[in-house]
């Protein structure tokens, strides 16, 4: 290396300058974020630039929701956790009810509504006592969908007159307790969903003696749409054809019940993101309805199933994310078209029941999750060419000072042909480890510096879309997907998710999320949009020492109980929080898995465990390749391990 080369000062590459940003407000956090469209009524962020929760909807009273982690935290319930709010289950339970009263009263409907809730949706104890317990006023109900849900519906459902629905696969305990139950008091109705379960009902009800009360589900030819349009239609898993219908009254009739068929049943199918689908399939229901009233059984009830949607993605569409429609909007359309077909045949009208369950858990549950790191391309220690590197890392360096707006789709591909030359050049052996680390970081500095100038683009091509995408950060985040967001991962379901705190901050970062498990498809990679779905999310570049705190909202249906135990990562902490006057009171914690715990699920005895590093430690001592110290401390690290929490702990 010659004097001259030494003298060539080792100029380092000044950071990209992006343009002065006009500052940051809360208005631009809530527009990026989308919350006042998913979020409304409940969440919203403060002048804090944090998140706050408003569980009784424009009610009043709210919490910070980074402060309430914070407070969690230090009550030493560690992260990643399901908050639960149960303000906001009772808002969702009074808000459904409010809208099916305005509709009957709009419409001078004559009858009433008495809903139910799918138990399926979320079975956890806390929220199904929360939920007969909200409902008391409106005779709420369950519905049960299999065994295991009929002995808890049984069990909690104690308010008179209510409706204990039961759906699934029955056979002959399932129904031969349905029908008992109504010795206690409880309005259990059957629904017919299989042929055979008609004679199953009729057996029960000769050998025990008591009057059951049936429903019919309708296998409807209207279609439904998106990921659950197989719900319906004559492919259907569910549910009885007109013909099956009709020999459903037959066999009825024959044996004296027909007046026990009081309740027609149809299920379109969950999240039904059009209203003109659930208008089809109550016009179709309602003639079912009369013509079976007209047949002679002592109809009662029209039970509309499940299907209203959740506006995930805030865009007010009939994209499958969201729903075109209101609340207000799904009950008044029912209670409408119902209203109608029974005054053209003058059936009386029934009472309206309905099975939503995930326009009334999802809201009322929180993921919060901290990230452990990120993955950023490495732009920091790129110095200038010099004389002495090698002619390609030379060009690389003029590519990168001539970058600019006029110019930057020709430098990009440049800096893309330039790298590929100089890995050729390191795989034929003419460039040294260092001078490839040096172009590969000199064409990663092109890129950083490209990333601005597109982002002010309105149009970015392709090509460059790739740039983006190749810039974009891994945010490594404390949680299993397949544990805590499982329809994210098994059917691309959205979720909004967010930072909680720092959103008076711009966001300077985009990323994917990538989760704890060893499994690459445990990320999130989608996010929502306005339009479509967008592949990167807006994120903070993370402070040392401090943590960033992250929330999945909307998550309260489905994704709890449909959770597993990928990687074993168990069931997070959950913590059920009610609004004070003063505040807010943990009313409960569920303490989330233990290793101890996921092991046992897989057939491990801690104590077999134990006892194995045992007598490895004892041989290890004989051979003397461990001390007693060390031997003690390895024991006792795995012992307390087993009653430890499956997820990371972060110390900050
Ligand atoms: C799943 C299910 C529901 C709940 O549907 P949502 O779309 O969550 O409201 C209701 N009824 C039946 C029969 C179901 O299978």
């Amino acid at each position: 290396m010659g004097v001259e080369a030494t003298s060539t000062a080792q100029q380092a590459i000044a950071p990209v300058e992006t343009p002065e940003p006009s500052p940051w407000t809360i208005e631009d956090s809530e527009a990026l974020y989308r919350i006042d469209g998913w979020g409304d009524p409940y969440f919203s962020i403060n002048a804090a630039g944090h998140v706050v929760v408003s569980p009784k909807g424009d009610r009043g009273g709210s919490l910070d929701l980074y402060e309430l982690v914070e407070g969690l935290k230090q009550r030493n319930i560690h992260l990643p956790f399901v908050i639960r709010f149960s303000d906001i289950l009772a808002d969702r339970l009074e808000r459904l009810n409010g809208c099916f009263s305005q509709a009957i009263t709009r419409y001078n409907y004559p009858g009433s509504y008495q809903g139910v809730f799918p138990v399926k949706c979320n079975q956890h104890r806390q929220l199904v006592e929360d939920l007969v317990h909200f409902g008391q006023p409106f005779q709420f109900g369950l519905e049960a969908g299999s065994k295991p849900e009929l002995l808890i519906a049984l069990a909690l459902l104690k308010t008179p007159n209510s409706l204990l629905i039961c759906n699934g696969y029955k056979d002959r305990e399932y129904i031969e307790t349905a029908i008992l139950a109504r010795r206690l008091g409880k309005q259990t109705i059957v629904v017919l969903e299989q042929l055979e379960e008609v004679d199953l009902v009729i057996k029960a009800h000769q050998q025990l003696g008591v009057t059951p009360v049936v429903g019919v589900r309708a296998k409807l030819s209207a279609k439904g749409e998106g990921r659950w349009a197989t719900s319906t239609g004559d492919g259907a898993k569910f549910g009885l054809t007109i013909p099956e219908i009709v020999h459903v009254i037959e066999r009825l009739e024959s044996v004296n019940l027909l007046s026990s068929l009081q309740l027609l049943h149809f299920h379109v199918g969950s999240q039904i993101s059009s209203i003109s689908v659930i208008k089809d399939a109550i016009r179709e229901a309602s003639q079912i309805y009369v013509q079976l009233a007209k047949s002679g059984a002592d109809m009662r009830y029209l039970d509309v199933g499940g299907g209203l949607g959740v506006d995930y993605d805030g865009s007010k569409t009939n994209f499958y994310a969201s729903k075109n429609y209101n609340m207000q909007n799904y009950a008044n359309d029912i209670v409408a078209e119902v209203k109608e077909a029974c005054e053209q045949a003058k059936v009386k009208s029934p009472v309206l029941v309905s099975e939503s369950g995930r326009a009334i858990a999802s809201h009322q549950s929180v993921l919060i999750f901290d990230v452990l790191g990120t993955s950023e391309v490495m732009t920091q220690d790129t110095v200038a060419a010099q004389s002495s590197d090698h002619l390609i890392i030379r060009n690389l360096w003029e590519t990168y000072q001539l970058i600019q707006l006029e110019n930057y789709q020709e430098c990009y591909h440049d800096a893309i042909q330039f790298k590929e030359e100089a890995i050729s050049l390191f795989n034929f052996g003419y460039l040294s480890l260092s001078q490839r680390a040096k172009a590969e970081q000199l064409y990663w500095a092109c890129c950083q510096k490209i990333l601005p100038i597109l982002q002010k683009e309105e149009y970015v091509p392709d090509d460059l879309e790739t740039l983006r995408m190749n810039m974009a950060s891994i945010y490594y985040v404390n949680l299993s997907v397949f544990q805590s967001a499982p329809d994210s991962w098994a059917i691309d379901q959205l979720f909004p998710i967010m930072p909680l705190h720092r959103l008076n901050e711009q966001p300077t970062r985009q990323g994917t999320l990538a989760d704890l498990t060893c499994d690459s498809d445990g990320k999130f990679t989608q996010f929502i949009d306005l339009r479509d779905v967008k592949s990167l999310l807006d994120l903070h570049s993370l402070k040392p020492g401090e943590p960033y705190y992250l929330g999945l909202f909307l998550g309260g249906a489905y994704q709890e109980i449909m959770g597993n135990f990928h990687n074993l990562f168990g069931d997070t902490n959950a913590v059920h929080i009610a609004l004070t006057p003063k505040g807010y009171h943990v009313k409960q914690v569920v303490k989330g898995d233990t290793m101890g715990d996921v092991l046992s699920y897989v057939e491990y005895d801690r104590e077999d465990l134990v006892e194995s590093i045992r007598q490895q430690t004892e041989s290890a001592l004989e051979d003397g390749t461990i001390s007693i110290s060390e031997s003690q401390r390895l024991l006792n690290s795995y012992k307390e391990s087993l009653d430890r929490y499956t997820y990371l702990s972060v110390e900050s």
